[in-house]
C-alpha cells in the first residue's frame, strides 16, 4: 500500500482552477521529489494534501484512510507534517518554545523531552540558540528550525517546501544533508518541493514534474536527471 496517494485532484482559487487531475503517489521510506517552475501549482499540490487549500474533487489518502475533507490539525496528528515555504517560525517566540509548538497535539509528554533532545543533536546550533528568539537566527537557522519544529510532531512524512529558498549555497548543502539523514536513519518519508531542481533530483528517489497544474512526467530521479527535456527546461544544461 501506497503511503501517500493522490487521485484526480482538482483544485481552485475562487474560479481559477490551479491543479488539474493530479495523480501521484509516495512509497514508505523514499523522498520524492515534486519539480516545476514559479506559479506551477507545487506550494498548491502541498497545501491541499495537509488540508489548508482543500481541492474541488478527487481523493487523497495517507496510508489507506481518506484525508481529503479532514482538518489540518487532523491531518498533523496522523503523521504528516509540513516545513512551509518561508518557513513561517514564530520570531517573538525562543527557538524551545518554537519547538514545543511543533508537538502541541502531543500528549506524550517523557517522548517529547526525549525528542527535543533528538532534535537539538541534529541541529546542535539550535540547542546553542534555544533561549533566544526564533527572529533572530540566520537564514538557514530558521529553516533548520522549521525542519525542527515539524519533526516535533513525529511525522511518518515530511512535507517540504522549498528548503532552499533564499539560502546561500553552502547552507542549502547542509540543510539537504540533514534531510538525507532525517529520511535514512529516522525513517521518515520525504515529500520535498523544490525550485533547484539539480539538487532535487540528486536527492530524491523518484521525481514529478509539474507545468501549469499538471503532471507532464514522472520518473526515476536519475532517469529525469539525464533526460534532454528537463535538462534544457530545468537544469539549465
Ligand atoms: P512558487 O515556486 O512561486 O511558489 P508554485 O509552483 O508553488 O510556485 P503555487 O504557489 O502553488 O505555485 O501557485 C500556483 C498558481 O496559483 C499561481 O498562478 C498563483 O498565482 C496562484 N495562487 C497561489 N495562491 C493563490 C491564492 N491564495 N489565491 C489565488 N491564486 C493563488
Amino acid at each position: 500500500m501506497n503511503m501517500l496517494e493522490l487521485r484526480n485532484i482538482n483544485t481552485s482559487y475562487g474560479n481559477i482552477q490551479v491543479l488539474h487531475d493530479i495523480n501521484l503517489h509516495v512509497e514508505q521510506g523514499e523522498i520524492i521529489t515534486l519539480i516545476g517552475a514559479n506559479g506551477a501549482g507545487k506550494s498548491t499540490i502541498l497545501m491541499s494534501i495537509c488540508g489548508i487549500v482543500p481541492p474541488r474533487s478527487g481523493e487523497i489518502l495517507f496510508n489507506g484512510t481518506s484525508i481529503v475533507w479532514m482538518p489540518p490539525e487532523k491531518i498533523v496528528a496522523l503523521g504528516l507534517s509540513q516545513v512551509p515555504e518561508g518557513r513561517h517560525i514564530f520570531p517573538e517566540l525562543t527557538v524551545a518554545e518554537n519547538l514545543d509548538m511543533g508537538a502541541f497535539l502531543r500528549k506524550d509528554t517523557g517522548r517529547i523531552r526525549q525528542d527535543l533532545e533528538h532534535v537539538y543533536a541534529l541541529f546542535p546550533i539550535l540547542a546553542e540558540r534555544r533561549h533566544q528568539p526564533g527572529g533572530n537566527l540566520s537564514g538557514g537557522e530558521q529553516q533548520m528550525l522549521a525542519i525542527s519544529r515539524a519533526l516535533m510532531a513525529r511525522p511518518q512524512l515530511l512535507l517540504l517546501d522549498e528548503p532552499s529558498m533564499g539560502l546561500a549555497p553552502l547552507v542549502t548543502k547542509q540543510i539537504f544533508s540533514i534531510i538525507r539523514k532525517i529520511n535514512e536513519e529516522e525513517d521518515t518519508t520525504v515529500f520535498l518541493v523544490e525550485q533547484n531542481a539539480n539538487l532535487a533530483l540528486k536527492t530524491a528517489d523518484r521525481g514529478y514534474v509539474l507545468e501549469n497544474g499538471r503532471i507532464t512526467m514522472h520518473d526515476r530521479a536519475e532517469t529525469l536527471l539525464g533526460n534532454k527535456d528537463i535538462q534544457k527546461a530545468y537544469l539549465g544544461i
